[in-house]
Order: C-alpha cells, then structure tokens, then sequence
C-alpha cells in the first residue's frame, strides 16, 4: 500500500483488497511533506533541507516504482480473499494509524497519551533517539500503554544521515540500541525516514534499510501540524478530514514537538472524527 515501502508488513494477508493500496497515495501532499521537513528538522541546516525538499518535488516517480513491486507482493494473496470472503471485498476494514513524529517531549507527549488513553485507542510513536534519551521514562509509558515505539534515527540530522546510506544505518542502530537499553529489548524493525523515504535520492537509502532487515513507512494523510507554528485545532482537523477522505487504511502524519501545542488539542476531535466514519484504530505492528 502506498504508505508503506518495503515488504514485511504486505505479506500479511489484508482484508483490503488491492486497489485499496493503489489509492494510498503518499504522494498527493508533497508540499507537506517539504513542510514536514522543514519544520520538524531542529537539527538540520538549511542545505539539507533544500536538498529534502528537491527530492520530495520528485516522489511520484519513485514511489510510484516502490508502490508497484510491492504491491505485486500483495497480490497473490487477493483473490483467494475475494472468492472465499466477498464480504471483506465489498466492505473492507477501515484502519486508522496514528503516528506522532520526534518525541518524547514532556509537555505534550503526557497530553497525547492520556487522550488516547480516554479513548482507548493505541498509536504509534516516531521517536527521535536523542530524545528517547533525555525521557526514558516517557518511552516506558509509551510501550506499557500498548502503543507502538518506533524508531525514527537517533539524530534527526538530515545533514549526517542523509550524507550517505551508511550514516543513515549508523543512525538507525544507534536509535535501535537507545530503545533497547530504555526498554529492556526493542526487536521492531519498523521506521521512518525523517521527511519520508519519498524521492529519487532516497533510493539508496530505502535499498539500504531493507537490506538491513527494517520496514519504513511513511504515511498517506496527515494534519499539516509542520506546516508552520500553532496551525489552529481547526485548521488540523480539516487536514484530517481532508487527507483522509476516501481511504480506507490511514497513516496518519502528526507531530509530537515541544511546539506543537494544537496538535494535542486538536487530537480528542481528531479521534472522534474518524471514529465517526468508522476507522479501527490500530498501531503500526498490528498491521
Ligand atoms: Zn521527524
């Protein structure tokens, strides 16, 4: 499906039927996917950031290849599906993800988890490893909560791990080694690429970390939270609205910055909107 790159979790028969992957489309908001970038790069200079930002004008085409192998994985599972559950065909699942970038931040992170926690919902968390370090005790949270913690680099420095393919592993292993000294063991191989692994000059990097045994996924709806400061609860919640319409799996973008104040009071309105339109809320390792 187009939010997601590699094949780990597409081998995993889905009750979607393929089509429904074609639809995902990560590339239809490539502008926030500069935005994105550029906001939640704390760490990075401004020639990375246009060199990050050239590269995501230039997603459709890559992802597009991406999208297609692995879709050819996913196939010979379908039609098995459709014959036997035409149910399932007709009126898949819809599953909403949740996914909060660059954390753990100790003022908004504890806000984001006791809103999930209302709602019972379980989510997955992109965190940074330099981060993770500073708040061991928030990713501790995170995974006894039942959410997903992810890896998304111990850095978070467009510079150095985008240099080149071996920096970006180095990285990734140094976030993989900070969670598992925090939580005992951290056996996921899930991430995801600071500013999405769109693009051709991701290429190398994406052959990289699957050679490396990891599966990165991006997304395929957001809130637009790193667009700019403090966009209005409002303004998020019709991103969502927006993004999400539709589709029936959802990957959804948001950020879990010190600055990122609305994103948290926009999120009960958040929920309550999908769970309106019937999404299942699931972390990205229940796929
Ligand atoms: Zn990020």
């Amino acid at each position: 499906m187009g939010f997601i790159a590699g094949s780990k979790l597409l081998k995993k028969p889905s009750s979607a039927p393929p089509n429904e992957s074609l639809q995902a489309n990560p590339i239809e908001k490539t502008p926030d996917n500069n935005k994105e970038k550029v906001d939640d790069a704390d760490n990075t200079n401004d020639s990375s950031k246009n060199t990050s930002t050239d590269d995501a004008a230039k997603a459709p085409d890559s992802s597009d290849k991406n999208e297609t192998s692995d879709n050819s994985k996913v196939n010979p599972n379908s039609p098995g599906t459709a014959d036997t559950k035409p149910v399932d065909d007709s009126e898949p699942k819809k599953e909403a993800f949740l996914t909060f970038d660059d954390g753990p931040t100790t003022n908004i992170t504890p806000r984001i988890l006791k809103i999930l926690d209302e709602y019972n919902i379980k989510a997955t968390f992109f965190v940074i490893g330099q981060n993770a370090e500073k708040h061991p005790e928030i990713i501790k949270e995170e995974k006894e909560k039942g959410h997903a913690v992810a890896n998304h680099t111990y850095s978070h420095d467009y510079k150095y791990i985008y240099n080149n393919p071996s920096n970006f592993l180095k990285d990734l292993e140094k976030g993989d080694q900070v969670l598992a000294s925090i939580l005992g063991e951290h056996s996921s191989k899930i991430i995801r690429f600071p500013g999405g692994s769109f693009g051709s000059k991701r290429a190398a990097y994406r052959e990289a970390v699957k050679k490396a045994g990891y599966t990165y996924i991006d997304w395929n709806a957001l809130n637009g939270d790193a667009e700019r400061l403090n966009v209005p609860a409002s303004t998020l919640i019709e991103r969502v609205k927006e993004s999400t319409k539709n589709k029936r799996h959802v990957v959804i973008l948001m950020h879990d910055a010190a600055t990122k104040k609305t994103t948290a009071d926009s999120l009960p309105q958040v929920i309550e909107y999908l769970k309106s339109q019937g999404y299942e809320f699931k972390t990205l390792e229940q796929q």
